[in-house]
């Protein structure tokens, strides 16, 4: 049988070295802080936030992750599915209108036994291209990736933002806050 490629199962890798830091899940943290910029939140709706992966498996790898802290898709209430599918869709057409990508791999890790690490449900929106590879793989270099990053948010955050139903906030020139999606 020919195996399945999936690129999503590379897991978020936290950014703290620091276990006492760590008692709190990262991502209601991330729901409710304002440092949008400094955690890499990228976009904000009623119920979640759009997250670039700090372990990309290629530049634009975002994360979809719904503010209820959960690690079942099943417990999710029809408003949040509902809310979570159209931050889902927004997303893939900001990745599609800032990377131009050939493809991309969408897929969620449910339960320790498909590789989730992370006990909050997170989509991963992967961008693909033909031929290529894992770039942390390839690159390796710290500066590197941070300076991609920060290039990915940047391009994310403004197609985000030429997206109809958003504002980005004020004085947003330099993006330091995360687009809002919805009034
Ligand atoms: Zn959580």
């Amino acid at each position: 049988m020919e195996q399945v490629f999936a690129p999503w199962r590379i897991e978020w890798v936290e950014r703290s070295e620091s276990p006492a830091e760590r008692e709190e899940c990262v991502f209601c943290a991330f729901a409710t802080s304002e440092e949008d910029y400094e955690n890499r939140v990228v976009a904000r709706s009623e119920h979640g936030f759009v997250l670039l992966n700090n372990y990309p498996y290629s530049p634009g790898h975002a994360m979809v992750i719904p503010h209820r802290h959960t690690n079942e898709y099943t417990a999710l209430a029809e408003e949040e599915l509902l809310g979570h599918a159209l931050l889902k869709q927004r997303t893939l057409r900001a990745i599609e209108a800032a990377f131009d990508p050939d493809g991309v791999n969408m897929g969620y890790n449910l339960g320790a036994g498909a590789g989730g690490s992370i006990e909050h449900l997170h989509a991963h929106a992967v961008p693909r291209w033909e031929g290529d590879t894992n770039f942390m793989a390839v690159i390796g270099d710290t500066q590197v990736i941070v300076e991609a990053l920060e290039d990915s948010y940047d391009r994310l955050h403004e197609a985000f933002a030429a997206q109809e139903g958003t504002r980005a906030p004020e004085q947003d020139t330099d993006a330091e806050h995360a687009v809002r999606i919805g009034p």
